[in-house]
């Protein structure tokens, strides 16, 4: 599942904002599709993204899904500002 918003977004991570990059998206991916997922961020907006649990991302706007298989969501894939 992506989120296409390119709006600035924060997102809570760890009692922490994250400022997010605008005009990339936030990805979910179960363990078992982290590299695919990793691998298709990087094909599609050429960048490496980075990589949080999804336990630690406290935003209910996230999916807990996995984008790829819709299985449980483990990994977000998102880029930080200024990273
Ligand atoms: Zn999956």
């Amino acid at each position: 599942m992506k989120n296409e918003d390119a709006k600035e977004r924060t997102l809570r991570i760890q009692g922490k904002d994250v400022e997010l990059q605008a005009g990339f998206p936030v990805v979910v991916s179960c363990m078992e599709d982290v590299e695919v997922a990793i691998d298709e961020y990087v094909d599609q907006y050429e960048t490496a993204p980075d990589t949080f649990r999804r336990a630690d991302v406290e935003d209910e706007t996230v999916p807990h899904v996995c984008g790829e298989c819709g299985g449980t969501g483990e990994i977000v894939l998102l880029k930080e500002k200024g990273m």
